[in-house]
């Protein structure tokens, strides 16, 4: 059998980064950015007003008081997007306000809290200080200044500052392209009437949410009868070069049994390109991967918890390396088991759990066979126990991986 850390380091090795690309802002969040960014434009892009008020010569404005106001004459009124570069001349005011563009001459601005707010003559209250409640050009940033480094995660503050820059997009690594695929002829849409013998289909709407969450795209998810000539005919169908899929995963069929679709349609014994493997874990032991058609296949076990737990150890951090996002791996954290376990011999076992990260403190949660969805469901956490480790007492430290 193989190890799970073989088997991660293999799937790791098969999924690799999309070539950089330039990617709209809107379809860029979560993405990593492939090259620095360096700023073509000042930021502000023009002296403006920071305070809606009066444009002002400051020394127009000496010894203003309450009691003994200013009264200058009210010039231009400056509304935030007028473009005409207006003149401000001495011995009178421009009403301005906030983000408008300062006139020439302007050195100051009078906030209109200390002004009668006048329109044709303004009282002013109080004497402005040069400079002040002006946002200078190119103060926030200067052209030329390197504003995003490569390898930072775009995050909105990110999006916010490209698009205040004027880009309409910005150099990412791409999101990986995954196609889903179920298999099982017992499995029905939710939402139509169940015949005896059928069950709903539910690995290809989680998986696809798992490929998501994971940060990647789903091109495609279709569902398969346990028959060869239509499985290879939806994997035709949808893993075509203008779909650009980095990866399949398809789940069910690649146990040990009779009807077992996947492993017919690459060949049980591993020539068509897809090796099937037994990996030391539970759930999960049946997995496969390869390629077909030059493209990345990944088989996981159709039981919906081997399913995802197989999505979370193998493929959800082959996945986000291959985005080059820095956190690939759930963050694993030590916590005490308040229960006693036993776990089986020889494989690495994951239990849904609950962690209790303010008391440091973990307790498994549902049963350990791999068709207990309901549990997993609720769970916030993968209770990791050694693959040597057959009892586990209360009181034990384990790894755990925080799934919230
Ligand atoms: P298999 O790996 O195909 O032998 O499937 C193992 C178990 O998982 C069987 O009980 C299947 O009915 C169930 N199963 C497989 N695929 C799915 C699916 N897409 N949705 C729900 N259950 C599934
Ligand atoms: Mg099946």
């Amino acid at each position: 059998m193989r190890s799970v850390e073989e088997h991660q380091r293999v799937v790791a090795a098969m999924i690799s980064a999309r070539p950089a690309a330039a990617a709209p802002l809107d379809q860029s969040q979560g993405l990593v950015l492939a090259e620095d960014v360096v700023a073509e434009l000042a930021l502000p892009v023009f002296d403006n007003s920071a305070m809606d008020g009066y444009a002002v010569r400051a020394e127009d404005t000496d010894g203003a008081t309450p009691e003994r106001p200013v009264i200058l004459p009210v010039a231009e009124d400056i509304p935030a997007g007028r473009t005409d570069q207006l003149t401000l001349q001495p011995g009178t005011a421009h009403r301005i306000m906030t983000g408008a563009p300062m006139p020439t001459g302007a050195t100051g601005v009078v906030p209109v809290e200390n002004t009668d707010g006048g329109v044709d003559n303004v009282a002013i209250y109080a004497r402005s200080e040069p400079g002040k409640h002006i946002r200078r050009a190119g103060e926030d940033v200067a052209p030329g200044t390197t504003v995003l480094r490569r390898g930072q995660v775009v995050t909105p503050a990110v999006l916010g500052l490209a698009a205040a820059l004027g880009l309409p997009g910005l150099p990412v690594i791409p999101r990986q392209r995954v196609l889903v695929i179920s298999t099982g002829t017992e499995l029905v849409t939710p939402g139509t009437p169940l015949q005896p013998g059928q069950i709903y289909e539910s690995n290809s709407i989680m998986l696809a949410g798992a490929v998501r969450e994971a940060g990647a795209d789903v091109i495609a998810v279709a569902t398969a009868e346990d028959d060869v000539a239509q499985f290879s005919s939806i994997l035709d169908k949808h893993a075509t070069p203008e779909n650009e899929v980095d990866l399949i995963i398809t789940s069910g069929g690649v146990s040990a049994g009779a009807y077992e679709v996947v492993k017919d349609a690459f060949g049980r014994d591993g020539d068509q390109g897809v090796e099937f493997v037994k990996v030391a874990m539970q759930p999960g032991m049946p997995q496969g991967i390869g390629r077909v058609a030059g493209t990345t296949i990944v088989t996981l076990p159709g039981n919906p918890v081997s399913a995802l737990v197989s999505f979370e150890v193998f493929i959800r951090p082959a996945l986000r390396a291959a985005m080059g996002l820095p956190d690939p791996h759930r963050p694993h954290r030590p916590a005490v088991l308040a229960e006693a376990l036993t776990s089986p011999r020889g494989k690495r076992q994951f239990r849904r759990a609950i962690l209790d990260t303010d008391a440091g403190s973990v307790l498994s949660y549902g049963p350990p066979a791999s068709h207990h969805l309901r549990w997993l469901a609720s769970a916030n956490a993968l209770l990791d126990i050694p693959e040597g480790v057959v009892e586990v007492s209360a009181g034990t430290e384990l790894q755990v991986w925080d799934l919230t």
